[in-house]
Order: C-alpha cells, then structure tokens, then sequence
C-alpha cells in the first residue's frame, strides 16, 4: 500500500523515504557534521543519541537553536555517546 511519509519537520509538507526521518531538502540543509552524527549514530543502533541529533537538526532548520561544538558535546554526554565525546577531543 502507498502509505505516504512526510518530513518530519512540523513546518514542511515534502515527502521523505520511508527509513528517512527528514525530506532530503530539509537534510540537505543540516550541517554536514551533525549530519554525520546522525547517521553514525544510527550505524551504531545508538538510537538515543541518534534521536536527539535528529531533534537538533529540526531545531537547526526552524531557526530555534545554532549548531555548534558545545551543543554537540552536550547531546553526546546526555545519550552517553561515547564516540562522540571522543572525537570532540
Ligand atoms: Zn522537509
């Protein structure tokens, strides 16, 4: 059946795939390394971690909140990202 997935982002309306959780517009549009969170996290099956990045790229598009290298650390030490906080190092 045609079940039809949208971006997830609150204020777009384009389809996205199925195991993709924004439209590639709107993931075009992240910043590459927290892009790169995500889906390595996602690799990793650390889900908490991965949501929590997907959160803050949502919050990156919508203006809310700038990406940065402190917003980063503070997600990983929150999920327990272990690579992450290593790789910040
Ligand atoms: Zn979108």
């Amino acid at each position: 059946m045609s079940r039809r997935y949208v971006c997830k982002r609150r204020s777009c309306a384009r389809p996205r795939q199925k195991w993709e959780h924004l439209c590639s517009s709107c993931w075009s549009r992240v910043p590459a390394d927290l892009r790169a969170l995500i889906v390595r996290a996602g690799k990793a099956n650390h889900f908490d971690a991965r949501d929590a990045y997907r959160r803050a790229a949502i919050d990156v598009l919508d203006g809310k909140r700038a990406w940065s290298d402190p917003h980063a650390r503070a997600i990983a030490a929150i999920t327990g990202d272990r690579d992450m906080a290593e790789a910040a190092e």
